[in-house]
């Protein structure tokens, strides 16, 4: 396939290190609150990336951390800390909000149909191998002691890293952020592996170190946890474009200085999922989640598709009329899948060139909205419904719609509405009855049968066309 990367800034063939095996990382959430869907859409492509490759064959190895320490909301070493302000928020304990916003996320991902990975490690579960790795990088020279915290030395690089987007000369991440400046850096780009002063006094979490009780930098844990489980050579690295700077290039730093060798060939980023007047937020406006989308009465998977439809490396701008258009789009594919029959034996030969248009579209940098063109090529198609099916589940491998279940469901549904429903004739007797003991004139009886009824969860409507009844 080929795949944009955000390292040399060109789409480019991809080779993995080991033939037929590809190793996967993704930055995972900061669990001090829900995920918005901004987030989840960068899920969702890494998603879509990690089943194309397995739909190619590859053998996939992907993993994820669970960021519940050390982050600041300058995404530099400035700001405030994510996990305690929401411990503070909620009045609950750091470890209590991580537990349940790690089940909240992956949650939503279940419903956007988003596979859990094949590793997840928590931040705060890896404490031993940051300390091993800071230790070699101070031994190395890569890393020095200022005022009780570690930093990275990123003069001692003969190159600092920098993804699109950014010059050197804006590298200046304290003062870009409007925030202070960290007196301690001995170099501008310096950032912190190990804090055991900060202005966080009230810090929850402190861990001893040969440097003093304290805790880890928020870029360490990516390369650490990388390296414990897919080795010196990481093929895919993912995240969202704002972690390209400062915490990919973070990472780069401290993994290649550690290694003595590069490390990920891939750098895969996803552009933002924006509102129409702006950022997402998870503090003003409306806080776009699942369960809003859910409560509004959308299919999570319509979300899913929302996303689909538009090129990953492009900005997407969130509305719900936007999503209403989604939301018709699935409606009219699931329709159209679910007339299908189910007779007929598969064409291969027929469904070939089929395959290889879909397989085309989304080796190409991961085209999903030609991926979905394809699917309706094959729906207008003249092949057979049986072939029509077996290129659906197939392409819905990657796509992750869940198309013939949908289908499946919708035809229930009908069918239910059609026939009579069990025990829909004992109902039809009693309210027949009640019509008889009217006529009559036998009202006690009439109002002891609409009494039974009104047990069983019927109510009966007299119309001037005779009584009709309704379940309740
Ligand atoms: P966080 O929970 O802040 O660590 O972010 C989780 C993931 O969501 C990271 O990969 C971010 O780069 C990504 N991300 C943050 N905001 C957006 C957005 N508006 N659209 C797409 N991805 C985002
Ligand atoms: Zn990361």
């Amino acid at each position: 396939m080929k795949l944009y990367n955000s390292a040399s800034h060109k789409k480019e063939d991809f080779v993995p290190h080991e033939p037929g095996r590809v190793s996967m990382y993704t930055c995972g959430p900061t669990v001090y609150h829900f995920a918005h869907i901004g987030n989840l859409r960068s899920y969702i492509m890494e998603d879509v990336l990690e089943k194309f490759l397995r739909y190619d064959g590859y053998d996939v190895t992907r993993v994820m951390n669970i960021t519940d320490v050390g982050h600041l909301s300058s995404d530099a070493d400035t700001g405030e800390d994510k996990m305690l302000k929401g411990a503070q928020r909620e009045h609950k304990t750091v470890m209590e909000i991580a537990r349940f916003y790690t089940e909240a996320f992956f949650d939503d991902c279940k419903k956007l149909n988003i596979k859990y990975p094949d590793v997840v490690q928590p931040a705060t579960g890896m404490i031993d191998s940051y300390i091993k790795v800071i230790t070699k990088l101070i031994d190395t020279g890569h890393a020095y002691l200022a005022g009780g915290n570690v930093y990275f030395d990123t003069s001692k690089l003969e190159h600092y890293y920098v993804f699109n987007d950014h010059d050197e000369e804006n590298l200046a991440v304290g003062v870009r952020e409007g925030v202070e400046e960290d007196a301690n850096k001995r170099n501008k780009n310096d950032f912190v592996l190990w804090f055991t002063k900060s202005k966080f006094e009230d810090q929850a979490l402190k861990w001893d170190s040969p440097w003093g009780v304290g805790y880890p930098g928020w870029h360490i844990e990516c390369s650490c946890i990388s390296m414990k489980y897919l080795g010196e050579y990481l093929d895919i690295h993912c995240g969202g474009i704002d972690n390209a700077f400062p915490h990919h290039t973070n990472e780069i730093a401290q993994s290649e200085s550690y290694l003595g060798h590069p490390w990920c060939k891939y750098w895969m980023h996803v552009h933002h999922l924006n509102t129409a007047d702006g950022k997402m937020s998870k503090s003003k406006g409306e806080f776009l989640t699942v369960s809003l989308l859910e409560e509004k009465g959308y299919d999570p998977l319509v979300y899913r598709l929302f996303c689909l439809q538009s090129h990953y490396r492009k900005g997407l701008t969130f509305s719900w009329d936007n999503l209403d258009n989604a939301r018709t789009t699935y409606d009219k594919l699931v329709a159209r899948v679910a007339a299908l029959k189910d007779e007929g034996a598969v064409d291969e030969a027929a469904a070939a060139p089929y395959k290889d248009a879909f397989r085309e579209a989304l080796g190409n940098d991961l085209n999903t909205s030609l991926g979905i063109t394809r699917l309706y090529d094959v729906l207008k198609s003249g092949l057979n419904d049986a072939t029509k099916r077996a290129l659906v589940a197939r392409f819905d491998q990657v796509l992750g719609l869940d198309l013939l279940q949908k289908a499946e469901a919708l035809r229930e549904k009908a069918a239910a509405q059609a026939a009579p429903a069990e025990g829909d004739g004992e109902i039809d007797a009693l309210v027949a009855a009640r019509t008889a003991a009217k006529k009559a004139k036998n009202f006690a009886e009439a109002d002891a049968i609409r009494e039974q009824l009104k047990a069983m969860g019927v109510e009966v409507i007299d119309t001037p066309q005779g009584p009709v009844w309704k379940r309740i």
